[in-house]
């Protein structure tokens, strides 16, 4: 089986199963894990902030941020497709009492200086205020597309210039960056927070970063245990987490087989595919008649697996436990399937 489903599946491999088994812990609750302590640091530095926090999940981390930067009630500026909007189970209202206005931020997935000013709000009798503008790179759901810093610099300035703090929901920042050959830190450098997964192309078992400013994180910090995120001797999943930080060059071999994987995919007839900027590949199977589902079932049974996007829209990530050879098997044998159906 070739799962390309996302690159959460990925496997621990042995260096980190090792990093856990010898992890120096300690209560992390009472801030006293070395590796978790450690592996803040490092983050933190890695994206150019004074201070992190470790959290279980992205959608965690994401969420933490938004109820640290507003107050209840507020109106929070989110791009149409994004993640935060999208798949969190509707946490901004739930989590954080919000009310959620939706930017679209067209092809690429980020909305314009003038999108974020027409869409910011004054707090007045009858208005509730803006409390943050959240922004995503790369874009998941637009196809992994690696948006471009100076667009989040424009999109991100302009809130704050307007006094609206901005987070970047950065679950993959660091495809983001390889992708543009610049250091992370420059993707983050004008928004006021990010949220990374150390567990999807980082190839960690467990955990994300929120970094920020140090009085930030020391609000998130209580969000967090708020939010039931503080964990004990979290150095046993803190340890692989530190390796996963060494892995940022690595994800240029992801890219890689993405773009042989839609080159392959898009000589398939009935196929058309959006050409990667990381690693994620958007397959459009109506022209072959298939629906997506009809078209990732007859993928399972030959061996491949990926995720439905939409109606039409397969989605298919590489990630750190396959290789150049298992994504050109896996393309032939769509090539098979696409062939069957027609
Ligand atoms: C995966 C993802 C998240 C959430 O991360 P989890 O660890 O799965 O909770 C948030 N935002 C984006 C863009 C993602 O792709």
């Amino acid at each position: 089986m070739v799962d390309l489903r996302s690159d959460t599946v990925t496997k621990p491999d042995d260096a980190m199963r090792e990093a856990a088994l010898d992890a120096d812990v300690g209560d992390d609750v009472y801030g006293e894990d070395p590796t978790v302590n450690e592996l803040e640091a490092r983050a933190a530095d890695l994206v150019g902030f004074e201070d992190a926090l470790y959290v279980p999940s992205g959608t965690m981390g994401n969420q933490i941020a938004v109820r640290t930067h507003t107050d209840r009630g507020q109106e929070v500026m989110v791009e149409r497709e994004s993640h935060v909007y999208k798949w969190e189970l509707g946490g901004l209202a739930q989590l954080s009492d919000l009310q959620v206005r939706t930017l679209d931020g067209g092809e690429r997935g980020v909305p314009t200086p003038e999108q974020v000013r027409e869409g910011y709000v004054e707090e007045d009798l009858h208005r509730p205020g803006t409390g943050l503008l959240t922004l995503e790179n790369t874009h998941n759901s637009k196809g992994g597309i690696a948006i471009d810093p100076a667009k989040i610099d424009a999109a991100a300035e302009t809130a704050r210039d307007l006094g609206v703090p901005v987070h970047l929901d950065g679950a993959r920042v660091m495809n983001a960056a390889v992708a543009h050959d610049v250091s992370p830190e420059r993707v983050t450098e004008n928004v006021d927070s990010v949220m990374f997964c150390l567990s999807k192309g980082l190839g960690a078992p467990v955990g994300s970063i929120l970094a920020g400013s140090e009085e930030f994180i020391d609000r998130a910090r209580r969000t967090r245990k708020l939010f039931g995120g503080g964990m004990r001797q979290a150095g046993i999943i803190a340890g692989p987490g530190l390796l996963a930080l060494d892995n940022v060059e690595r994800l240029e071999d992801d890219h890689e087989n993405a773009r042989v994987l839609a080159e392959q995919l898009a000589s398939v007839e009935g196929l058309s595919v959006q050409d990667p900027e990381t690693n994620i590949v958007l397959v459009n199977t109506e022209d072959a008649g298939l629906d997506a589902e009809e078209f990732l079932d007859a993928c399972e049974a030959v061996g491949v697996r990926g995720t439905q996007f939409d109606t039409h829209v397969a989605r298919f990530c590489t990630h750190w436990n396959v290789t150049r050879e298992d994504v050109e098997d896996a393309a032939e044998k769509v090539a098979e399937v696409v062939a069957d159906a027609r």
